[in-house]
């Protein structure tokens, strides 16, 4: 029985591991297990009921070498500053990874958001926008959703941002809705980028995409649209899940029908056709050549790893998979795309509309799609090659610590020019 290790120490120790594996100093280690600065907010709201409740809310602003701070906010009941800590970790090597002109950040608020009525979230998104307002800014810290955020609540926070300043600041949140300066890709693009590496990956150990099976676990923005494209790219996708349950159809899953009814009615079990499993997880569990796990983190873990048949892994969500689970699956043969390649398409498309913000200039749909494309393609290849390149001198290595030693280096390099190590 192995010892019980927080999300946080596990990266940790990924880090710590990578920065050896690098041959880079221990002071890059030092530095970047700890975040430059983090913001605890306390947020009143207002509830329907006529009664106060004050939230807990963060933002953890990680690391600043390669740029302003970026990434996601996250709106969930169990959500800590630990975990933010270690999400804010997340995008400085995500960010690094993917060749963008950002540092990392994670912000995050306590709070089962699907017990909120429409105008609760809006004043707690507006509240939340407000409390950080003096660390944030489109050249500072740029916020975009996470786990139970979406591009109206980025449109509420930009809106309650620009009226403090007294000037519309399109850039200081990504992933706004298109009527809002945002861009249409960007709904999509954490999926297709996700479903684009598991295909590539496919590609590179399983000979091809085209006709395998694919299941996807969660079936939020991410998990949806990296059903959507895997089916779109040709494989089979046999499972789907929420937290109403399973699908399970060895016929294939018509994704763009159960993306419309979980649309609809909220719970992706109401799709007409398929067995339906009361568990969740058993998403995980099916027999299927690719895996996309893309709901939380931990899902993959010592306890349920056995279970797992699939060979490719692309990981849609932050942190699925233990790193005891992982080693399993590696001895087993299966190999992972980490969540800091696999889910990246979402920040990436992030910057494209940053880019188009601070210009006030806009791409259309297919050439904004093009770019992305281009972009995750190129990175999902080098990081392959330098794991295969690492690989070959030493065997126990897995594409997890190929992606940091990769991010490391970056901002290693940039510490360095810049005189802090
Ligand atoms: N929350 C997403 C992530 O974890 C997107 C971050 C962003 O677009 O800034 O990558």
């Amino acid at each position: 029985m192995s010892e019980k290790i927080s999300y946080l120490q596990w990266m940790l120790r990924v880090l710590k591991q990578s920065v050896e594996l690098g041959g880079f100093p221990e002071e890059v280690y030092q530095i970047l297990s700890r975040p430059e600065r983090v913001l605890i907010v306390s947020i009143p709201v207002r509830m329907d009921n006529g009664k106060i409740v004050v939230f807990e809310g963060y933002r953890v602003q990680h690391n600043s070498a390669l740029g302003p701070y970026k990434g996601g906010i996250r709106f969930h009941p169990e959500v800590d500053l630990e975990t933010d800590m270690a999400l804010a970790l997340g995008m400085t090597l995500k960010n690094s990874l993917n060749g963008l002109p950002y540092g990392g950040g994670k912000g995050a608020v306590k709070v089962d958001y699907k017990k909120l009525s429409q105008g609760e979230l809006e004043r707690l998104s507006r509240g939340y926008a407000r409390a950080i307002a003096p660390l944030i800014g489109d050249e500072i810290d740029i916020p975009a959703p996470d786990v139970g955020t979406t591009p109206q609540i980025m449109a509420w926070m930009v809106d309650e941002f620009s009226k403090i300043k007294g000037y519309n600041v399109p850039g200081v949140f990504t992933a706004k809705p298109p009527e809002l300066w945002g861009n249409p890709v960007r709904i999509y693009s954490t999926g297709f980028g996700t479903a684009l590496a598991a295909k590539i990956a496919a590609e590179k150990y399983l000979g091809g995409f085209e006709g395998l099976r694919v299941a996807v676990h969660g079936f939020g923005n991410v998990g949806q649209y990296a059903a959507y494209f895997a089916q779109k790219f040709g494989a089979k996708v046999i499972a789907i899940s929420d937290t109403s349950g399973t699908v399970y159809d060895p016929n294939g899953i018509d994704t763009k029908l159960a993306i419309e009814i979980k649309e609809k009615t909220g719970k992706v079990i109401n799709y007409p056709k398929g067995e339906k499993i009361k568990d969740p997880d058993a998403s995980l569990y099916v027999d299927c050549e690719v895996l996309m796990p893309s709901a939380i983190e931990n899902v993959i873990r010592e306890d349920n790893v056995n279970k797992i048949k699939a060979k490719v892994i692309s990981e849609g969500a932050n942190g699925p998979t233990t790193p005891e689970a992982e080693k399993v699956l590696y001895e087993r043969g299966a190999v992972i795309v980490p969540d800091i390649a696999a889910n990246a398409g979402g920040v990436i498309m992030s910057y494209l509309e940053w880019v188009e913000n601070l210009q006030w200039y806009w791409w259309d749909e297919e050439e904004t799609l093009k770019r992305l494309q281009s972009i995750i393609e190129n990175n999902i290849k080098r990081l392959i090659s330098k794991y295969e390149s690492l690989r070959s001198e030493k065997k126990t290595v897995t594409m997890r610590e190929a992606a940091y030693v990769l991010a490391v280096e970056r901002i290693y390099k940039a510490m360095k020019v810049r005189g802090w190590i």
